[in-house]
């Protein structure tokens, strides 16, 4: 536990929200406290209001903000005197208490404050830090977890035993605090969730909390239940179609697409083939928070159907016990743990997928320390249950929007790093698909840096290369469901009575050969996609309407057309819809420089302006005209239509 606390950053400041802000960064900074948007700190302040009278203000931290990337406008300002009354109130459901806290805050433009702002409130202290710190939930959620913090601790914490988050619980420890608070006091443990600091100052607070973290990772350093051995003796195979297999089995009982992406790291390796694997990971999550994520369970083994089964019985046993009626969440695993796969993290999106894969490696490591300290005890089901089913979580569903067209789905884009390929990668992404994108060009590995895009670079002319693309896509990903044939050459014009073999071969090589042995290696993982796959796949005008001395490249495009068709032909029973669209004069590509479109414009006695738009609608056809085009072709508009051809060229007088 290092403490990252720097004088030298905050000394010329003497705001007090702007240390909060400070604090707040450096715990969000470390993982091993904090995980997406877990944990919360807040700051009580004096301020003038419009009368000019001074009130006390709570900031505290607002939901949808992350303590990482926190900045001011990330509090959320509440009346802490009305949320100290707020507290005394014997009781007060969730939903009225964040009404309570909306409608008595100083800034109309603020965040929701955290659910846990009453408790912020209670604390008689400037400033409050809190967090879900790994070290300390390990030993919270071990055998004799509450006698082991009281030995780490003495009377330097408050304990307070399990409550869900929310009115109760700042009740009940507002009623512990006032109890057990002494002059050594220095922070709050809750048992099985996380820990609280608190001082006068932001250093004060911060320092406690890295104090007495450090103080629980040295307990288990001591107990020996700190460093877990890795054991994993063989590396997990290529499993490319096992992997889009279990993701074709998940998206079914979900209902939707997912992304799902596999981990097979040896320390992930070494957990998911431990001996006692079948019962340390069926107790259930580290925190209650993370069952949003990572549901309460993670899938052992790959029987999806099983698994949901379970699910729906979890939910019909635990939801007859909540106050109000319940909506059941899909029934698929968030989490799968496999002794051939490792482990497999699932989400609506890949960063979804991320956020799931980060909080389990965290969760895996609590396990195993926990287990070496004696046994891993997670709350009881129904603890987990209505944190899962909590009426804010619940609202949260009702309110969401409709996903992305292509969210959960996954495109691979050939020649993707530059021109064409390159706006069908940012089509693709805007309709929310994870995109893999290839080319020869090493630019490609860094064309975007997000968590839905992967940038390989590759030889399409090599077969294997293709094949590691492939199994590469499996594991970021889960599988592929649409592919946009894209790369290509157009070597300089060439008559045929001077056309060399070799440039006949590499034209044909690259058109058309590496384009069916993608097609070939992508068949059986499109045949897995959820909702069907989709090839797209880029031709040429001169598909329709050749031009002499291209014979190499029109030969190549034309050939590329038929093979197209046959595949439509073969593949329509297998739910994968093939299309073509045939572009004309797209200039803004790699190819078209200023000079090379200066120089032809003047070899047809044309302005640079008229040779552009020199087609029947007069329009200047761009890269994202096709990419545009190219991406519907993968979606609902096309969803009843496979074999066809589609120029977008402006209109060509000899194609129509
Ligand atoms: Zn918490």
């Amino acid at each position: 536990m290092d403490n990252l606390f720097s004088d030298d950053d905050i000394a010329t400041s003497t705001d007090e929200l702007a240390r909060r802000v400070y604090t707040s960064r450096l715990l969000g900074r470390d993982k091993s406290l904090v995980l997406h948007g877990g944990g919360n700190t807040s700051v009580k302040v004096v301020e003038r209001n419009a009368f000019g009278e001074e009130e006390e203000i709570l900031y505290v931290k607002g939901s949808g903000w992350d303590l990482e990337t926190i900045a001011a406008e990330g509090f959320a300002p509440v009346e802490l005197a009305h949320a100290k009354r707020l507290a005394e109130l014997p009781s007060l459901s969730d939903p009225a208490m964040v009404n309570e806290l909306l409608t008595h805050m100083k800034r109309a433009s603020a965040p929701g404050p955290s659910v846990e702002t009453i408790l912020h409130a209670i604390l008689p202290y400037k400033y409050v830090d809190h967090t879900h710190a790994d070290a300390l939930i390990t030993v919270t959620n071990s055998l004799d977890g509450e006698a082991r913090i009281r030995e780490i601790y003495g009377d330097s914490v408050v304990v307070v035993p399990y409550v869900m988050p929310g009115f109760d619980l700042a009740r009940l420890c507002a009623e512990r605090f006032s109890r057990q608070a002494g002059a050594r006091t220095i922070g709050m443990v809750l048992m099985n969730h996380g820990i609280f600091s608190f001082g006068a100052t932001a250093k004060e607070s911060y320092e406690r909390m890295i104090a007495l973290v450090a103080r629980a990772e040295a307990y288990l350093q001591e107990k020996q239940a700190w460093d877990i051995a890795s054991t994993a003796a063989a590396a997990a195979t290529n499993a490319g179609l096992e992997i889009a297999r279990l993701r074709r089995d998940i998206a079914a009982v979900a209902g939707f697409p997912v992304i799902m992406s596999r981990h097979a790291d040896e320390q992930t390796l070494s957990f998911v083939r431990r001996g006692d694997l079948a019962t340390i990971s069926q107790q259930g999550p580290a925190t209650p928070d993370h069952v949003i994520r990572t549901k309460r369970l993670p899938l052992l083994g790959r029987d999806v159907p099983a698994y949901a089964a379970a699910y729906g019985a979890y939910f019909a046993a635990h939801e007859p016990l909540a106050k109000e009626r319940k909506t059941m969440l899909d029934p698929a695993p968030r989490v799968v743990l496999d002794p051939e796969l490792g482990l497999c993290a699932v989400g609506r999106s890949a960063k979804d997928a991320a956020i799931v894969a980060e909080i389990y490696a965290h969760t895996m490591q609590i396990i195993a320390r926990a287990t070496a300290l004696g046994g891993y005890r997670a709350l009881p089901a129904q603890d987990i249950f209505d944190v899962e089913y909590w009426d804010l979580e619940q609202a949260k569903l009702a309110k969401s929007g409709k996903p992305a067209p292509f969210a959960g789905e996954v495109a691979l884009v050939t020649g993707a790093a530059s021109g064409i390929g390159k706006a069908c990668v940012a089509s693709l992404l805007a309709r929310g698909a994870a995109v893999v994108g290839i080319d020869l060009n090493p630019a490609i590995t860094t064309l975007q840096q997000r968590p839905d895009f992967l940038g390989l670079q590759c030889d399409v002319a090599a077969a294997d290369q293709l094949r590691t693309v492939l199994a590469r896509t499996a594991d970021a990903y889960g599988g592929l469901d649409m592919v946009v044939l894209n790369a290509g050459i157009f070597p300089g014009g060439c008559r045929i009575d001077a056309l060399a073999t070799e440039e006949w071969r590499r034209v044909m090589e690259v058109n058309l050969d590496a384009n069916f042995v993608l097609m070939r290696e992508s068949h059986p993982f499109l045949k897995l996609a959820p909702r069907g796959g989709r090839v797209v796949i880029i031709g040429s005008k001169n598909v329709p309407a050749p031009g002499p001395g291209a014979a190499a490249y029109s030969a190549s495009k034309a050939a590329l057309n038929q093979l197209a068709r046959v595949a439509a032909l073969e593949w329509g029973g297998d739910n994968i819809r093939i299309n073509s669209l045939h572009p004309n004069a797209v200039f803004d590509t790699g190819i078209w420089s200023d000079e090379v479109l200066a120089s032809r414009a003047q070899h047809y006695g044309l302005t640079v302006e008229a040779y552009e738009k020199n087609n029947v609608l007069k329009t200047e056809v761009s890269s994202r005209d096709v990419a545009e085009l190219a991406a519907e072709m993968c979606g609902a508009l096309f969803a009843k239509t496979t074999g066809a051809q589609l120029p977008v060229d402006g209109g060509n007088d000899r194609v129509i």
